[in-house]
């Protein structure tokens, strides 16, 4: 399974480094063969080497340049970042970043062999339209992606449950990932206020193949005992 942490603009480079450490005694620990992603601040990037892959929570589809406030691809190199975070709610609803932008930066991403976590998901206006309506939207937050690239792993985050503390059923979950499945055969995570309570019963829906985890995952064990969880359903 994958489970993968979006610290987003928490932790220093310290606290990050530390962070990034626990996990790997972890992992070596449990002897987890689990797929372990972290996505820091990027001020906080820093090489790492390990189980534990460091991804990028965002950067601009350039080399470099002048784009102030940004980081390029030359800035990643630095770093051996190979993996980035595409269409995160945050960045499309905050940040303003349209699909025409976003399908720059995948196609960009791409093109260097990057993995690509790429998000969707739809704000509560939407879902409460109904289940064409929002499938509609989500519809359109693939239009343009590579939905066959072979280094692509795609995370539902309805916008209305990230860091709200509020969830889809679980029976909503498994339904929207089933369907979005018919979309692309890329591993799907669920993402929105997963929390050490409620990760165990995510990771066993069906059509979920790992979770996306901002707030709940903050906290390094707690990180730590969603991946164990996902180690436990593997094993049964
Ligand atoms: C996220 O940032 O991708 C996320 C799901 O955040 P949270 O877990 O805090 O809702």
């Amino acid at each position: 399974m994958i489970i993968a942490s979006n610290l987003k603009t928490n932790l220093t480079r310290e606290k990050t480094i530390s962070y990034l450490m626990d996990v790997e005694n972890f992992l070596d620990k449990n002897n987890s063969d689990q797929e372990i992603y972290v996505f820091p601040a990027q001020s906080s990037l820093n090489p790492h080497h390990g189980k534990v892959v460091q991804g990028a929570q965002n950067a601009y589809a350039t080399q470099n340049g002048a784009f102030t406030g940004e980081i390029g691809l030359e800035q990643l190199e630095e770093f051996d970042v190979k993996t980035i975070l595409i269409g995160h709610s945050e960045r499309r609803h905050i940040l303003g970043e349209s699909q025409e932008k976003l399908v720059e930066k995948f196609n960009f991403y791409k093109s260097h062999g990057f993995k690509i976590v790429y998000c969707v998901g739809e704000p509560l206006e939407v879902r409460e339209q109904g289940e064409d309506v929002m499938m509609k939207y989500l519809e359109l937050q693939y239009e343009g992606i590579d939905t066959s690239y072979d280094k692509l792993i795609i995370a539902y985050e309805p916008v209305w449950a990230i860091g709200t503390g509020l969830t889809p059923t679980l029976e909503d979950i498994s339904k929207i990932h089933l369907k979005l499945k018919e979309k692309s055969s890329a591993p799907l995570l669920y993402g929105g206020s997963v929390k050490v309570e409620t990760a165990r019963d995510i990771l066993a829906c069906d059509g979920v193949d790992g979770v996306l985890v901002g707030s709940g995952a903050l906290k390094v064990e707690n990180f730590c005992q969603m991946i164990k969880f996902a180690e436990e359903l593997n094993n049964n």
